[in-house]
C-alpha cells in the first residue's frame, strides 16, 4: 500500500533476517533495548486474516529473532511477545507486525503480569 509506514519500510531499514512472507526490524521506538518487530511482507492489518503460511512464517522468524537477541545480549532475561490487533488494542499502524520486547530483571519497577499491563490498572493480580 503506498502510505502504508512498513510497506515503505525497505527504503529506509534494513532487515535483520527475513524469509518468504515476514522481516524483522528494529522498532524505531524500543520499549527496551533490542525491541524488534517481525513484519509480514504482504500489507494486511489483522493478523487473524493472514493465511495460514504467512502466520507461520512470521512465527518461525520470531523464534528465529529472540534466539539472534539471546546471542547477542547476555543481559536478556525474558522476553514479551505480542500483536496489538485493530485499534480498540492500540495498534498504530495498521500493517500486521508481533513486537519482541527483551527483558532484563529490573527493566521496571514490577513486571508482575506481563502483557496484562494492555489495560495497566489489570497488570498485577
Ligand atoms: P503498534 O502500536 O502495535 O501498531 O506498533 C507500532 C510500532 O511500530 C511502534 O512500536 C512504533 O515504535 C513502531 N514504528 C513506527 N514506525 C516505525 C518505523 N518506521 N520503523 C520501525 N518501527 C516503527
Ligand atoms: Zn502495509
Amino acid at each position: 500500500m503506498e502510505d502504508c509506514v512498513f510497506c515503505n519500510i525497505k527504503k529506509t531499514k534494513k532487515f535483520i533476517i527475513e524469509n518468504k512472507w515476514a522481516f524483522a526490524v528494529k522498532d524505531s521506538y524500543p520499549v527496551t533495548k533490542g525491541h524488534t518487530l517481525i513484519i509480514s511482507k504482504r500489507h494486511e492489518s489483522d493478523f487473524f486474516n493472514l493465511p495460514e503460511e504467512e502466520k507461520t512464517e512470521a512465527l518461525k522468524l520470531v523464534v528465529k529473532m529472540k534466539e539472534r537477541l539471546l546471542l547477542k545480549d547476555a543481559n536478556i532475561d525474558g522476553f514479551n511477545i505480542g500483536i496489538n490487533i485493530g485499534r480498540a488494542s492500540g495498534q498504530t499502524v495498521p500493517h500486521v507486525h508481533i513486537h519482541i520486547i527483551p527483558r532484563r530483571r529490573g527493566d521496571c519497577k514490577d513486571p508482575t503480569g506481563g502483557v496484562r499491563g494492555v489495560i495497566p490498572e489489570k497488570q498485577a493480580y
